[in-house]
């Protein structure tokens, strides 16, 4: 019989979100390059180059489709490249790592700190992140029933970005915390954590059994000049009794420019690794290999590949941040990173408009520029309302457009 045929009231389906992921929405990410689509707007909100990566790296993924097996790769990830970010670690670092035991490569550095919390924290166990913070961070505590305690990042007159350590003290001394999450260079402020900085993280994790996690993505784009003569990106890592605690996270994407590959991974000890790839075999079990071959072939690249990365941004950065300074916004120039976080009030007061929100909008509706409001990064909003992220890896062409628009502003 024809099912339909018995004319039975059909029942309207019960269809929500998980309680734990409701108060996060869509991420502030897709509703920004939704909107600058829809406004027609130049995006320097996502941040995503909007020029390609280099061609070696893209004609090494075309080969291998060709050349190698196009089936699962290991869960840890494909040898050949587990071998080349040893090789990298070990330069970079100074310290041999085992590549079979110690690197899983994942679905970009978001599913690397998916995969990290899942695969560590347990349920009711509190992580400290400093705010503002990348949005995923958050929710993959709630993914994980992990909790978080937030310690701020106070902004000083000059625009610089600095913990207070007595507060971070306080929080890694509470009971139940697990770990530290720390991203630097970090994404939105543009700091790159100093030594001492690190010096006073790595001690707080020794003398409270804390393990740490850090997101390094940004790790090649440290611009070390006159308005940042200390920066320089260290590696949490190599700390005095750090090795063994903590999860080194990275990818391909803003090195290489090839956000769209996804291929990130973490870097730990064996049973901390054991720990992520726990999840990580759940997640995602494995990531596109011809992609994997590529980018072990990206990783082969001679330094000076690195070097003219950071001058390019570098310049880019300049470029906007000149213009951003004449129109009245206020900002330490970003010491690494893609993105500039700058204080809008002395331009939104003359344009009457309250908050991030309302400076954002305004920005995409009628000047065709997008940028991301801060307060989503912190757990206090009110403490991001007075500023706008602008993101910088775009071309030279189209940060000369933003700037014209911005520049429209004025009249
Ligand atoms: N990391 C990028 C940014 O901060 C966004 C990544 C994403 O959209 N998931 O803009």
């Amino acid at each position: 019989m024809d099912p339909d045929s018995t004319q039975q009231p059909i029942a309207t389906p019960v269809v929500r979100t998980a309680d734990r992921l409701q108060p996060f929405g869509t991420t502030v990410f897709a509703k920004i390059s939704r909107k600058a689509l829809a406004a027609q707007a130049i995006n320097l909100g996502q941040g995503f180059p909007d020029f390609e990566g280099p061609d070696f790296v893209k004609e090494a993924a075309a080969k291998a489709i060709f050349d190698h097996p196009n089936q699962y790769a290991p869960l840890g990830g494909l040898p050949v490249l587990t071998k080349a970010i040893a090789d990298r670690w070990r330069e970079d670092a100074k310290t041999p790592i085992d590549h079979a035991t110690q690197v899983t490569v994942t679905a970009g550095c978001t599913e690397a700190i998916a995969a990290t919390i899942l695969g560590l924290i347990n349920p009711g166990e509190k992580v400290i992140i400093f705010e503002p913070f990348y949005d995923s961070y958050l929710a993959c505590l709630a993914l994980a029933g992990a909790e978080l305690i937030a310690v701020s990042l106070h902004r000083s007159p000059g625009g610089d970005f600095a913990f207070d350590p007595d507060e971070l003290a306080h929080a890694a001394a509470q009971p139940g915390v697990r770990a530290i999450l720390l991203n630097t260079p970090h994404n939105p402020t543009g700091k790159v954590f100093s030594r001492d900085e690190l010096h006073t993280i790595a001690t707080l994790c020794c003398d409270n059994d804390l393990i740490a996690i850090t997101d390094e993505v940004y790790d090649r784009l440290v611009y070390r000049d006159p308005f940042n003569p200390q920066a320089k990106h260290v590696r949490l890592a190599t700390y005095n009794g750090m090795a063994d605690r903590t999860v080194t996270l990275n990818s391909l994407g803003k090195t290489f420019s090839l956000t769209g590959w996804k291929i990130g991974w973490a870097i730990a000890c064996p049973e901390l690794t054991a720990g992520v790839r726990a999840a990580h075999q759940f997640l995602t079990f494995a990531v596109a290999t011809p992609l994997q071959h590529a980018a072990a072939v990206a990783l082969g690249v001679d330094d000076s590949y690195y070097g003219q990365l950071a001058d390019t941004f570098r310049a880019q950065r300049d470029l906007l941040a000149d213009a951003l300074e004449s129109l009245g916004f206020a900002f330490a120039r970003p010491a690494g990173g893609y993105f500039i976080l700058a204080d809008h009030t002395a331009v939104s007061h003359r344009l009457g408009l309250a908050d991030d929100m309302a400076m954002c909008d305004y920005l995409i509706d009628h000047v065709g520029v997008a940028t991301i409001p801060p307060s989503v990064f912190y757990t206090r909003p009110e403490l991001g309302r007075s500023l706008l992220r602008f993101a910088f890896c775009k071309t030279e062409a189209t940060l000369h457009a933003a700037i014209e628009r911005l520049g429209r502003m004025k009249k």
